[in-house]
């Protein structure tokens, strides 16, 4: 048996306390001979792991020594080690089974919790919550037995006592897992939070007072839109009312720890109420939105329930600023957004501990469970280049998704939040009709993540009253579980029943709340106390908005600064052992700067990014591959041979330079796509970049291209100049790492929302990338980017050409052709130019012009037409791709070529047939093509 595996088992062991003094003694009886103890501890002995078989004994020092650590921790909750108190008789196993008890509790104690208003749960029988399973039973309720890590005031209690305490603070309307985590101060710290109070708030009245305000705004809204707009879909909140007084509390409580920004994503479920419940929209607004009108600055628009919203919210600790984001009706994928966006506003406020802006990410049952993209997005959660400090997330759990409700059809696990557990993240069940129980667990929630800088989930177990929309028939698919809701009381009757039961408050006085809630709506006023205009405006947008991709730039610098940059970022110290090709990379690198060689793309690449950074711009850079590059041409971190310390030169330009990071990230498309779209459109300032492996495998990230990138500023006016890097080219590598799907980005081009580009030269990428941030717009970047072109002979630049500046959207003949003696011209993009070019020269053919469009939108047309001019008396037109010809450029681009030949002409298509795949399998079939689709260009019939 190992160390580690000890404590693993401890850890995660029901039995774990402070019983461990007691548990050696057993353990040491047992390694002389396994029949001196009882059977059931027999039986956990003999099920502890071992390692390769090896029999346990050989290493009962390791595991006695565990448990004398274990010991030693001791409880949190007050002073004593916890162990048995030695007043009882230690020997008593009772004693032990009452430990054993506690445990069972704090492992279990969730499943028989009271979670599910409407109490149709099917809850297995537990056990282990039985006294009868530890031994014990009533008789023994009067015995006083110590406590262990049990975190109440009192040393010792009446086992009587203690079980009712056990299932006050277990089996309430609170269902807390947390036992699944390991590390053993974050144990302690929960229990101590859950138990001391057994998990039960003291609420102040005015606190009380202000759920029962939120619930009679957040019923009260619905109610209104319900009469007012009837049969119009809203995706009501109703049954899941206590998420408007969570959320308040939660964004208070957030500010008075310091939080400056708090950014949310949550689908349409109760996105309307939360609107203007919690952001201060104005209802008026929201009901002009009813009646059609719209704001005409957002262009083709988008649905009211996935609108974003900012304002300020006031709070004890100063105003916090929050930000709604925007997001599509693709459940989920907002999370990493919603992320990726907060990362951007920690780093612009020098915050690395989170503590700064909290994301708060709302999900619902089904989906939590049911889309990757959670999975993905937990898993960066504590990752260098994707971590905030922790996300509260917030299932609305209504048990149904759309009209699918069985558990046996929406997932394998018994909570829908189990994922979670990946990454160890406490997860807090709530009964949605219980606020008090709502607030207490979203208190403990944000402590924990404060403190602990991870990732907590609430399940707040709740119902939909209606169907999946307003329109819906629940009863069609639900009858039973829609025969309870009509019966059942709205939480804000519930609750207000219990604050007059109680003498906090009078049927009159909830009256008048309800009155003026109705009649600030009526009014139009915005109903949120704490709702503030926004002053927080951390970025300042204005400057971005409004050019066309076309705007004037300068973006040349002299050949010595590019000169000096090529030093200071091929400058690496003696002593750090390069690993040999890379060492030969490098001395390349120098040799070219010191001009003896032309530029390579690798060099031209990073020179791109060390201009930027000498010009004082922030550059972020993730991807699979990013730090060296899938194909060893970038080399941004270098890899000490020694002692595997990085050294990463772009960071060491200068005292004033920008912020340079580069991450290799998780293993993901989706999620950090959409990560570094949220982080990009949080943050103009920074030239951001996301790189495929391969660029076919930036299908993984559809919805993020889709739904976001290429429609977002169209739909919600959000720009975003994210650049995508995708390895693209007819390489031989068969169906999955050729093509990057050029025809797809193309298909989405419209509204100039994104540039595509194939930049062919190293001098063009390097101008490319500044370009994008030299400019002031700010719109995606698409880029069909090299792969054996970054170590081909002719794909190279001289230091001048890099001087400039530049990006040529087109790219002219450059051999000497004489433009008169032309009989056709080929156009093409991209690696294939170079295949082109070299069968051209063998041939010493001078009747053919070769034309690179390097950008292909949106189109250049008007340096097309200055430079086709030369060409008004050709006849013969090809454009020559080495895509199929269902793919490529020939489809979706062949409109502007056709407006762009003179008229009368005949425009042709020379490249691969048309096919299912995008590329052959065979590297043999692949040559012939590829040789067939040159001859095919180059051959005048
Ligand atoms: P936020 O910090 O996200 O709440 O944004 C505050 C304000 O900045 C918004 O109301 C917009 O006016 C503006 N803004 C934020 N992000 C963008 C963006 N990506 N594009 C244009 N304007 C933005």
């Amino acid at each position: 048996m190992q160390n580690s595996a000890m404590k693993a088992w401890w850890d995660s062991s029901h039995m774990a306390g402070g019983n461990a003094a007691y548990v050696e003694e057993l353990y040491e009886a047992y390694l002389d001979n396994p029949q001196n103890i009882p059977e059931n501890w027999r039986q956990i002995f003999d099920d502890l792991p071992k390692v390769d078989g090896v029999a346990v004994e050989s290493n009962h020092s390791i595991i006695r020594d565990d448990f004398k650590k274990m010991a030693a921790l001791g409880p949190l909750a007050r002073a004593g080690n916890g162990n048995i108190a030695s007043g009882d008789t230690p020997s008593d196993e009772r004693q032990v089974k009452v430990l054993q008890l506690i445990n069972a509790y704090r492992f279990r104690g969730h499943q028989h919790a009271n979670l599910d208003p409407l109490g149709l749960w099917k809850q297995e029988r537990v056990r282990d919550l039985e006294l009868s399973h530890h031994n014990l039973s009533e008789a023994d309720f009067d015995t006083m037995f110590s406590l262990g890590s049990y975190a109440v005031e009192a040393e010792k209690l009446k086992l009587g006592d203690l079980f009712k305490s056990l299932n006050r603070t277990y089996c309430g309307s609170i269902g807390a897992e947390y036992m699944h985590i390991t590390d053993t101060e974050q144990k302690r710290w929960l229990q101590h939070r859950i138990e001391s109070v057994e998990a039960k708030p003291v609420l102040a009245r005015e606190d009380k007072i202000k759920i029962l305000k939120g619930l009679i705004a957040a019923d009260g809204m619905e109610k209104y839109l319900g009469s007012k707009f009837t049969g119009a879909k809203r995706f009501s909140l109703e049954g899941g009312d206590s998420l408007i007084p969570m959320l308040k509390s939660l964004i208070s409580e957030a500010g008075a720890a310091g939080a400056k920004e708090v950014v949310l994503g949550m689908a349409h479920r109760g996105r309307l109420n939360v609107l203007v419940n919690v952001l201060g929209k104005n209802p008026s607004v929201l009901f002009d939105e009813f009646s059609g009108k719209h704001d005409a600055s957002l262009g083709a628009g988008d649905v009211k329930y996935h609108a974003g919203y900012s304002s300020d919210f006031a709070t004890s600790g100063g105003d916090v600023h929050l930000a709604l984001a925007f997001n599509p009706s693709h459940l989920e994928i907002v999370n990493p957004v919603v992320i990726g966006s907060v990362r951007a506003r920690l780093e612009r406020r020098g915050c690395k501990d989170g503590s700064l802006v909290l994301p708060i990410t709302v999900h619902g049952d089904s989906a939590i469970a049911g889309q990757g993209v959670v999975q993905e997005t937990f898993n960066m959660s504590q990752t260098r280049g994707f971590s905030v400090g922790g996300t509260v997330r917030i299932v609305v759990n209504n048990q149904v998704g759309f009209t699918t409700s069985k558990t046996e059809d929406t997932r394998s696990t018994q909570y829908c939040t189990d994922i979670a557990k990946m990454v160890q993240a406490p997860i807090f069940h709530v009964n949605a009709d219980d606020p008090e129980a709502v607030i207490f667990v979203t208190k403990l929630a944000l402590d924990y993540r404060n403190k602990f800088k991870r990732d907590v989930v609430i399940d707040l177990v709740c119902y939909r009253r209606h169907g999946h929309n307003e329109a819906d028939e629940p009863n069609a698919t639900q009858p039973l579980m829609y025969q309870k809701i009509k019966k059942h009381p709205v939480p804000r009757q519930i609750y207000a029943d219990q604050l007059i039961a109680e003498g906090t408050i009078e049927q009159h006085d909830i009256d008048k709340l309800v009155t003026e809630y109705r009649a600030a709506l009526d009014h139009g006023a915005c109903v949120v106390e704490e709702w503030r205009p926004m002053t927080e405006h951390s970025v300042d947008w204005s400057p971005f908005v409004g050019h066309d991709w076309d705007v004037d730039y300068n973006a040349t610098l002299t050949k010595d600064t590019i000169v000096n940059l090529g030093h200071a970022i091929t400058n690496v110290p003696e002593k750090y052992r390069l690993q040999s090709r890379v060492n030969k990379l490098y001395n390349d690198r120098k040799s070219m700067i010191a001009g003896e060689r032309l530029l390579d793309w690798g060099m031209a690449e990073n020179l791109a990014y060390a201009s930027m950074l000498a010009e004082g711009t922030n550059i972020r850079i993730t991807g699979q591959d990013s730090g060296r590059g899938t194909f060893f041409h970038r080399h941004a971190v270098l890899h000490n041979q020694d002692d595997a310390s990085t050294l990463i030169p772009l960071q060491h330009i200068s005292e004033e330079q920008g912020k340079f990071e580069i991450y290799d990230s998780v293993l993901s498309e989706e999620a950090v796509m959409a990560f570094e779209y949220g982080y990009a459109t949080a943050e103009p300032t920074t030239l951001t970049i996301w790189e495929a492996q391969f660029g076919d495998f930036a299908n993984g990230a559809q919805v993020v291209f889709d739904q976001f990138l290429s429609s977002g500023e169209a739909k919600w006016g959000r720009l975003c100049g994210l650049v995508v890097l995708l390895p693209h080219g007819y390489e031989g590598q068969g169906p999955e790492h050729s093509s990057a799907r050029l025809e797809r980005f193309l298909q989405m081009c419209a509204d100039h929302n994104w540039q595509v580009c194939v930049p062919s030269t190293p001098a063009q990428v390097y101008s490319m990338l500044r370009r994008q941030m030299v400019r002031p717009m700010r719109r995606p970047l698409i880029v069909m980017s090299p792969k054996s072109l970054l170590r081909h002979p002719l794909a190279v630049s001289s230091i001048d050409e890099l001087a400039s500046g530049v990006f040529h959207n087109v790219i002219e003949e450059i051999d000497e052709i004489d433009a008169q003696q032309v009989k056709r011209v080929v156009m093409c993009s991209g690696k294939v130019y170079y295949d082109l070019l070299e069968e051209r020269r063998k041939r010493e053919q001078k009747d053919i012009a070769i034309i690179r469009i390097e950008q292909l939108y949106p189109f250049p047309q008007q340096e097309i037409n200055e430079i086709f001019a030369q060409y008004s008396h050709v006849k013969d037109w090809v454009w020559c791709q080495e895509e199929p010809q269902n793919q490529g450029a020939w489809y979706c681009s062949q409109h502007h070529f056709w407006e762009s030949i003179p008229k009368g002409a005949k425009l042709t298509y020379a490249g691969r047939a048309a096919s299912a795949s995008p590329a052959v399998g065979y590297a043999a079939i692949h040559s012939q093509q590829q040789k067939a689709l040159v001859e095919d260009a180059l051959t005048i019939k």
